[in-house]
Formats: C-alpha cells, sequence, structure tokens
C-alpha cells in the first residue's frame, strides 16, 4: 500500500481518537457534542488549539491543565493511540474499488465499540445514540449485501432471546438482570452478524462475562454486590467477530 496513504490513515486515526474522548466524556452528561468548546472540568479554562493536538498536547502537557494543574486523564492519549493503531492495521486490508468505503465501515464501527466500552465501564450505560448510529449503519449494509432473512432474523434473536432470559430470570428472582442498553445492542449486533452470527456471540459473550465475573469476585477485586457492566464483554467478542473474522471462526472449532 502507498506510504503516503497509510500515514495520512493514521493520523485520521488520531484526529477520530481525540473526537471520540470529547463523546466519552460529553454523551453520558447530555452535553451537547459540538458546542461549547472543550474546557478544563475544574477550572473551566477553554482548551486552546495547541492544548488540543492528539497525544503530543498530553505530553507537551505532562498530563496536567495549563491553568490550574489538574490532572488529565490517561484514557485521552490512550483513545487516540488506539484509534490510531486501528485505522494503520485496517487501511492496508481495504483494499479493491470499495477500498475507502470498507475503511470507512470498519473505523466507523470500531468508533462506536470504543465509545461504548469506555461508557459503559465508567458509568454502567451504554448511549442511545450510538447503538442508533450502529443500528442504522448495519441495517444500511444488511439491505446491500445480505438477503433480508440474514438480518430480520439476526436482530429478532438479538431482541428476542435476551429479552426472553431477562423475563424469565425477572420471573424467578424479581430483579432485572440484562440492562436494556445491553439487550438493544444485541438487537443492532444481530443485523449485522446474522442468526447463527448474534447467537454466538450472545452464549460468548455471556462465557466471557461469567469467567471474569468469577475471578473478580474470588480474588476480591469487587463485591458480589457491585453490578459489572455486560457491555465490554459482548463487545469484545463483536470485534473478534466483525474485526478478525477468520481468526474468530478458527476459534470456534475449539468450542464444543
Ligand atoms: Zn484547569
Amino acid at each position: 500500500m502507498d506510504k503516503l496513504l497509510l500515514i495520512f490513515s493514521t493520523l485520521f486515526g488520531l484526529l477520530i481518537g481525540s473526537f471520540l474522548n470529547a463523546l466519552i466524556y460529553r454523551l453520558p452528561l447530555g452535553i451537547n457534542i459540538a458546542y461549547p468548546r472543550s474546557a478544563c472540568p475544574k477550572c473551566k479554562h477553554v482548551i486552546a488549539w495547541y492544548e488540543n493536538i492528539p497525544v503530543l498536547s498530553f505530553i507537551y502537557l505532562r498530563g496536567k491543565c495549563s491553568e490550574c494543574h489538574t490532572k488529565i486523564s490517561i484514557l485521552y492519549p490512550i483513545v487516540e493511540l488506539v484509534t490510531a493503531i486501528f485505522a494503520f492495521a485496517i487501511a492496508p486490508r481495504s483494499i479493491g474499488p470499495t477500498a475507502l468505503f470498507n475503511f470507512l465501515f470498519f473505523l466507523s464501527v470500531f468508533c462506536a465499540f470504543l465509545v461504548h466500552f469506555i461508557v459503559d465501564l465508567k458509568h454502567q450505560i451504554l448511549p442511545d445514540s450510538v447503538t442508533i448510529y450502529l443500528g442504522l449503519m448495519f441495517f444500511v449494509i444488511g439491505l446491500i449485501i445480505r438477503p433480508w432473512t440474514f438480518w430480520a432474523i439476526g436482530g429478532s434473536i438479538g431482541l428476542g432471546f435476551p429479552l426472553l432470559v431477562s423475563w424469565i430470570f425477572y420471573l424467578l428472582r424479581g430483579q432485572v438482570g440484562l440492562g436494556g442498553g445491553d439487550i438493544k445492542l444485541f438487537a443492532v449486533l444481530g443485523l449485522y452478524l446474522g442468526p447463527m452470527g448474534i447467537i454466538q456471540n450472545i452464549f460468548l459473550s455471556c462465557l466471557l462475562g461469567a469467567v471474569v465475573g468469577v475471578v473478580l469476585i474470588a480474588s476480591k477485586a469487587i463485591k458480589k454486590e457491585n453490578p459489572i457492566p455486560f457491555g465490554p464483554f459482548i463487545l469484545i467478542v463483536a470485534s473478534f467477530q466483525i474485526f478478525a473474522e477468520k481468526w474468530f471462526s478458527d476459534l470456534l472449532i475449539y468450542i464444543p
């Protein structure tokens, strides 16, 4: 692949990562994503353009606000770097007449996953706006490249199966098991993964969640009463299914 194009894709990833940081901060607080301009949450110092350059500004500011020296989370440069690395990795795989389209599609899915992942860990919510964005993309792609039965059945299983399990759980225990955000995410993923893919996702994310939950509780890292956000497990499994499709299908051989 053209080196210049690869550099451009990576820089584009850095910029998008910087935008994702704004989304991660603003979406859960319900702040408009375009206005007002970013400011230090403590002293309200408006962040100048040269303090907002991906990764470099964090190093230059030594991870502190230039006015009040409040620490800036290391998560900011990490989100920028991770997005850039993804763009770098996906760019050479986007070839052929639909290269640009493929690149933008996979990058947008990754970005939506990353925002969901971090927001769910921090606030235990999966913002509806991100799920709707994913749903629209998956629906349009489904219309173009799949028979309607694939996405329609996939989406119905993604919505219906977790809903049924939650309802049974509620009848038995009087508690709500899965969150509404998790169920909506399953439904939307079903549109893209199809019937088999979404069943695999539900099964594997529950398995992964259970294993990690048991380990965290046994190692006393968290208390039994503390809820563990479930979204990250769904997103980890879906990432393998979507971005490492071949690797994922090889792995399935080992799962009974
Ligand atoms: Zn400040």
